[in-house]
């Protein structure tokens, strides 16, 4: 057994550790190759060992698409910090989308495969390093999503309980266990839904947003079948919430959801979907009707929206129990206000009326603010406005677009035009094209990087893998014991036992949202 240093040093002096058709010898500046096999010999054998790190889609979608690549003596190693599988799938996908979850069974097929594994509950960055991974593999493709959310920057937005990021929510509802587990988050939702017509504010006009106000909107007897986590059901069936309003900064004309999520919140049993006729006509304007004329999914969505009935039509929001989700739009956050009675608490947001502008180049319909502003009084809001990745300590990170800087899925040395690619290192998903897109995107984008990857294999521009075992090194760094590293099969018990105790409750799963009780079933 070498120790963590034996082990770097061996890395940097390139030595080759496993037997494979190349010979090569590389600096991180100078790559030579000498083939010892014929150069038409097919680039699926000269990869032996692939890590993943995240077991998201993308995580999954470039296993898949490797593993049809791949030579018979190859292993994927696809790791994950939680201890179970499916990144979003699980803990982002809305729990009344069961058909988005079914994808799942594609991805179950490809754990299925003799050659991959699954290592969960392993910190990359604290439990094993990159520089240590890149050892490892012979290619390291970077998955890891974005698990941060953009901000707004504006005052009370850090200091106000009942301001919450929609990401936070959305882990919250789905059990996510840094979430789901977080007692102060629990009491506080609840308390603030429990109040008599509570009101949210949802700020951001994409799916997310509309996720978060359908679930907050729906009858819990509607999500009771459905994946949501029972501590979630618990607060959403004390909630005498009345109203939602999911606010844009820019007009209809521009709003990032999608028809069939607005169709969805349009037809919630016991909830009206209504717009402000006056902020639909303000979105009208030259420029986005010319838009709108050369788009027709964009034409429809935007007539969707025109033709909701106005705040006022069918008496009073709330009224008989019922829930309004109000679209708003023109409207640009400036600030988060205390409830004058409870002053730690959220009690209202500041908007500045906006119009809409062409920006400086003539491309992009902008919001300009008008000096008039509204305050819409609200005891949550939920900061919708988009994910963000993180770097990972040991490799570039473009900080502009908060994406790990690329080509084609190669890791580039810096986030500019010139630079080099980092050899055996790629990405996929969200840290490679930023937080946009559905989970069918990973399909393109996993393919154009498993391209880049067969493409360097062939050409002999990939390192030289160790022969340790991720657990190996695991161990040696001394952050995780084996026992606590989930593999596939612990996560196949952690499934079964889900399945199990969901069936119960008359549910596709009842998830386990506690780390410990995770890693206790996976040992089971
Ligand atoms: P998104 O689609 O990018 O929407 C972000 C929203 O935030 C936009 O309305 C944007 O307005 C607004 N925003 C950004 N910065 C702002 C600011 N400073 N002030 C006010 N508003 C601001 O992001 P998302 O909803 O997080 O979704 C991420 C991706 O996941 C998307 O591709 C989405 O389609 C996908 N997704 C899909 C589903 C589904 O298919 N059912 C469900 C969930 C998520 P501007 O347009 O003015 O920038």
């Amino acid at each position: 057994m070498y120790t963590l240093r034996q082990y770097a040093v061996r890395f940097h002096r390139r030595q080759p550790v496993a037997a494979g058709p190349f010979v090569e010898f590389a600096s991180p500046k100078h790559h030579v190759c000498f083939s010892t096999t014929p150069l038409y010999a097919s680039a699926s054998n000269i990869i032996s060992r692939v890590g993943i790190v995240g077991a998201g889609p993308s995580g999954f979608y470039v296993a898949k698409y490797l593993l049809k690549e791949l030579g018979p003596g190859a292993t994927v190693d696809v790791m994950d910090s939680l201890p179970t599988p499916f990144g979003l799938v699980r803990t982002g996908v809305a729990p009344d989308h069961p058909e988005v979850k079914a994808v799942q069974s594609d991805f179950e097929k490809v754990a299925g495969d003799p050659r991959f594994s699954f290592y969960g509950n392993v910190r990359v960055g604290y439990d094993v390093d990159v520089a240590t991974l890149r050892s490892l593999y012979d290619v390291l493709v970077l998955a890891y999503g974005a698990s941060e959310d953009r901000t707004l920057g504006i005052p009370g937005e850090d200091t106000l309980e009942g301001v919450v990021s929609a990401r936070t929510f959305v882990n919250w509802y789905n059990g996510h266990p840094d979430y789901a587990q977080d007692a102060k988050l629990t009491g506080m939702l609840g308390e603030i839904l429990a109040q008599a017509s509570a009101q949210v504010a949802v700020l951001g006009q994409g799916n997310v947003a509309l996720d978060c106000a359908r679930v907050l909107a729906k009858r819990p007897a509607d999500l009771e079948t459905s994946d949501i986590c029972e501590h979630a059901l618990v607060v959403l069936r004390e909630s005498k919430l009345a109203a939602v309003s999911v606010v844009g900064r820019r007009g209809h004309g521009q709003a990032a959801f999608t028809i069939k999520e607005l169709r969805e919140l349009s037809r919630i049993p016991g909830a009206r979907l209504v717009v402000p006729p006056e902020e639909v006509a303000r979105g009208l304007t030259e420029f986005t009707i010319a838009e709108l004329a050369q788009s027709r999914p964009r034409k429809r969505l935007a007539d969707l929206v025109a033709s909701l009935p106005g705040p006022a039509v069918g008496g009073q929001a709330g009224e008989g129990g019922e829930r309004v989700v109000a679209l708003r739009f023109l409207l640009l956050p400036r600030a988060f206000l205390p409830d004058p009675r409870r002053p730690r608490r959220l009690g209202a947001v500041v908007f500045e009326r906006a119009r809409l502008e062409l920006d400086g180049q003539g491309k992009r319909v902008v919001a300009v603010g008008t000096g008039e502003t509204e305050e819409l009084p609200c005891q949550l809001a939920l900061r919708s406005i988009g994910y963000k990745s993180q770097p990972v300590d040991g490799l570039p990170f473009d900080n502009k677009k908060a994406v790990v800087p690329n080509r084609h899925g190669r890791v580039l040395e810096a986030a500019s035009e010139e630079a080099v690619p980092v050899p055996g290192v790629y990405c996929t998903g969200w840290v490679k094209r930023g937080p946009s897109g559905i989970i069918n995107t990973n399909i393109y984008d996993a393919r154009e990087t498993v391209a880049a990857i067969m493409e360097d294999a062939a050409q002999g521009k990939l390192p030289f893998s160790s022969s340790f075992s991720l657990l190996e090194v695991l161990a040696q760094a001394g952050r995780k014991k084996s026992e606590d590293v989930v593999s596939w099969e612990g996560y196949e018990k952690i499934d079964a036992w889900e399945r199990r105790h969901g069936a119960a409750r008359g549910k596709p799963r009842e998830k386990v949202t506690d780390s410990h009780r995770l890693l206790e079933i996976a040992r089971s």
